[in-house]
């Protein structure tokens, strides 16, 4: 056995299995068929293995990121949504995304001129482009220009550039850590435009709600307007995900820019739902 496959699956009756080892008193398990890639990077453990009932899966540090048969879900989520709030959005900035699954969906705008994706570490965009391409796509837009950097440091030097900055990070666990930070989303704020939104994934609201309140209570402190909505995830413990916006002026939707983008999951419908919250989220990020 590889070294990366020893130290995060398991055999049982002669199956692989990988489980998930991120919480204390949470372990999720998936049957796996296949190693299709593993590389230790200089920044985390990266393996691509192929499930029973996901498909494909990117594996960080032992922890699913994305997956071929859900990754739709939470890409499309995290793309279209912000992207219908903003009426011209011409430079996109996603911090992370290295799966590419949402830079793949914000190429679907003409309009879009630019989008840079700040991923830390380029062996899991090889890794995705060769052997995910249900998530990735055949990413060979030109607009996309890949920059393999921290995004912190990245963002901290850039003042009124972008329209729409994506936070598609990790856990706040390792590399990602400091994406969760005050200071980096003080970094955003100026990094964008004056008539420029942000969105983040902000956690489990079931498992991670500490995260998601002080994620939205970071983002409300700084920006005029903020926004919380979610969606279902499978892959993600708890399946229910939030994600937070926050925006310097646009904060209303306009549903009719989804139109025939040949989403999987997004519409109108989703686009103009997802806002309402569970009444436990209200509560608690309102302090209750
Ligand atoms: N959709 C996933 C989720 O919610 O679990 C996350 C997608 S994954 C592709 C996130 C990416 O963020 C990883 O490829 C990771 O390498 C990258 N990343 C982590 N820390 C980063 C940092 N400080 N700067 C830029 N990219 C970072």
């Amino acid at each position: 056995m590889e070294q990366l496959v020893q130290k995060y699956l398991s055999t049982v009756n002669g199956d692989y299995w990988l489980t998930e080892n991120e919480y204390d008193n949470l372990r999720i398990s998936y049957r796996i068929k296949d190693i299709i890639f593993e590389q230790r990077s200089a920044f985390q453990d990266v393996m691509i293995l192929d499930s029973y009932n996901f498909g494909r899966m990117l594996v960080l540090d032992g922890i699913v990121q994305t997956t071929s048969v859900d990754g739709y879900i939470y890409n499309e989520m995290i793309s279209h949504v912000p992207i219908s709030i903003h009426p011209n959005p011409k430079k996109v900035l996603i911090i992370g995304g290295g799966d590419c699954g949402a830079a793949k969906e914000v190429c679907k705008y003409e309009e879009v001129e630019q989008i840079d994706v700040v991923e830390i570490d380029e062996v899991v965009v090889k890794a995705c482009i060769e052997h995910l391409p249900e998530v990735s796509g055949n990413l060979n837009d030109p607009r996309v220009r890949f920059v393999f950097e921290d995004g912190v440091v990245f963002a901290a030097n850039k003042t009124d550039e972008y329209d729409v900055i994506i936070v598609d990070s990790s856990d706040p666990i390792g590399p990602a850590k400091v994406l969760f930070e005050k200071s980096f989303y003080e970094s955003l704020h100026k990094a964008l435009k004056p008539d420029g939104l942000m969105v983040c994934q902000s956690q489990s609201p079931i498992f991670h709600s500490d995260v998601m309140k002080q994620s939205y209570s970071r983002i409300k402190e700084l920006f005029k307007e903020v926004k919380m909505y979610t969606a279902v995830v499978p892959t993600y413990p708890g399946g229910f995900w939030s994600f937070t916006i926050g925006s310097k002026q646009y904060i209303n939707v306009n549903p009719s820019k989804v139109k025939n983008k040949q989403t999987q999951y997004v519409n109108e419908q989703i686009i103009e739902s997802c806002f309402g919250l569970p009444q436990f989220v209200v509560n608690k990020l309102e302090g209750k």
